[in-house]
């Protein structure tokens, strides 16, 4: 069953006179400003992301390489805006509800700019949603719902979206915008060196009220600690900030993370602990009564947290839920046995995504890996629980009751630590002392607010402010 989602589309097929070499392609936080744009649209979560190029395509399309996005080139580029604008709506797939157009030239523009344009469009069930800056100047990036998409199709020229403004003035309302700067663009050689001196923003410590921390990797690997480590339980103490140790690693109960720190000299509590069973269970709560018979695939981890919520934990039929975490006694029966129930009608749920589980000797099967056979044979998707999925984050939040903003995710893994932040809007810190090396940053589209070598460079750094 497909989503409804909302969509972008960049708007990449000008000409650059002024620049020397194509705009598109001026460096922006080390990758070209065409695959900034894009990784911004992607880390918003907008699917899907439709890149329009015309000037200099040859040159341009390769920034992309890598990037899960769909490239239209037009070759009608000099025609005006408007030649772009047919394309890109006509390339939008029945299920899109709404499309964000974006100027490639507004590099300030972020994921969570564009998180906020999209709900502030559901929050106020309009039709056009156009953000306003200085002197209630109207500005881009505009969203426009599905039912515009065939007016937008029809323009001609050069004015783009704006010439329905007026048209549809009661369908339209304005964000204000409380930083304008965000809706500054490139005109100028002299407007990028500006906005590139403005860009060394990073994270405000001091707006921090909480912290959603990932484990393996971050605070240990194995049975060793890594630096930082006691430091950093100090340093959250003597500042009153809030915590919740968050892991998709789903095999463990809480009781053991809180053993485990504490062999490292940390005390804490299991209310500082969340693995992706207990907000998979806690999830299921919010569906199913006490008693519910669920059928279970997985370790201790799995059952414990079914059984604090007071689920029947079936071996087969009956069966209202199916439940799915990483399994290492996993057999053909049980799959055969979870395929039956999701057949028949159960509800399918599951802890994590992770695909892979590493091991002394390499990388082996992982709950991914599991689910994916599940859904191959029911044709069914389960709800995933694990990072980047919202579910953990937001269980952890409603622990602490922080808001997104002030809350700073750390990990060490980008395409569940952090992805799963920036799509929460929470401001995100990436450490080097687990899985992901600093030469990959550069390539990936998944952007963190700020990188550190561990535990222990971030804690000084926090250390330093306020
Ligand atoms: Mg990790």
């Amino acid at each position: 069953m497909s989503k409804s989602t909302i969509a972008a589309v960049i708007l990449a097929a000008g000409g650059s006179s002024r620049f020397g070499a194509p705009k598109q392609l001026l460096p922006w936080q080390g990758r070209p400003l065409i695959a900034h744009v894009a990784d911004m649209a992607w880390m918003a979560g907008l699917s899907p992301v439709v890149v329009v190029v015309g000037a200099e395509a040859e040159q341009v399309t390769p920034a992309l390489a890598g990037r899960e996005v769909c490239v239209l080139r037009n070759y009608r580029w000099q025609e005006g805006m408007s030649t772009s604008l047919s394309l890109g709506v006509a390339a939008l797939p029945a299920t899109v509800e709404a499309a964000i157009f974006l100027p490639v030239d507004q590099p300030l523009v972020d994921a969570r700019f564009l998180r906020s344009l999209a709900m502030y469009w559901r929050e106020h069930n309009a039709g056009i949603v156009v953000p306003v800056g200085r002197e209630e100047r109207r500005g881009t990036p505009v969203l426009f719902a599905r039912r515009f998409f065939p007016e937008l199709a029809q323009l001609t020229g050069d004015i783009g979206g704006r010439a329905l403004f007026a048209q549809y003035a009661d369908e339209l309302v304005t964000m204000p915008v409380a930083d304008p700067d965000i809706l500054t663009d490139v005109d100028t050689p002299a407007a990028y060196e500006a906005l590139l001196a403005r860009q060394a923003t990073s994270l405000d410590w001091g707006a921090l009220k909480g912290v959603i921390c990932d484990m393996d990797g971050v605070l240990w690997r194995g049975e060793t600690p890594l630096p930082g480590l006691r430091d950093f339980f100090a340093l959250l103490e003597s500042r009153h900030i809030g915590y919740v140790l968050a892991t998709n690693n789903a095999s463990k109960t809480p009781e053991q993370y809180v053993e485990k720190l504490a062999r490292m000299g940390v005390t804490t509590t299991t209310e500082h602990v969340l693995n992706s069973a207990t907000a998979a269970a806690d999830y299921l709560a919010t569906q199913a009564a006490p008693g519910t018979p669920v059928y279970a695939i997985g370790s201790a981890g799995v059952r414990e947290a079914l059984r604090s919520h007071g689920f029947t934990i079936t071996d087969g039929a009956p069966a209202d839920y199916v439940f799915v975490g990483w399994d290492r006694d996993l057999t053909w029966q049980k799959l055969a046995t979870a395929t039956l129930l999701i057949r028949g009608g159960a509800g399918f749920i599951a802890t994590n995504p992770d695909r892979t589980f590493p091991m002394e000797n390499g990388l082996v099967p992982g709950n991914g890996a599991q689910v994916a056979a599940l859904i191959t044979a029911t044709d069914v998707t389960p709800v995933m629980a694990g990072k980047p999925g919202p579910l953990l984050y937001e269980r952890a939040l409603a622990r602490m009751g922080t808001s997104p903003e002030a809350t700073l995710v750390i990990g060490d893994r980008l395409d569940t630590d952090i992805l799963g932040g920036l799509r929460l809007g929470m401001p995100t810190a990436l450490v080097l002392s687990g899985i992901t090396q600093a030469d990959e940053l550069p390539a990936s589209p998944i952007h963190p607010d700020v990188v550190f070598d561990d535990l222990a460079a971030l804690v000084r750094a926090w250390a330093m402010v306020s």
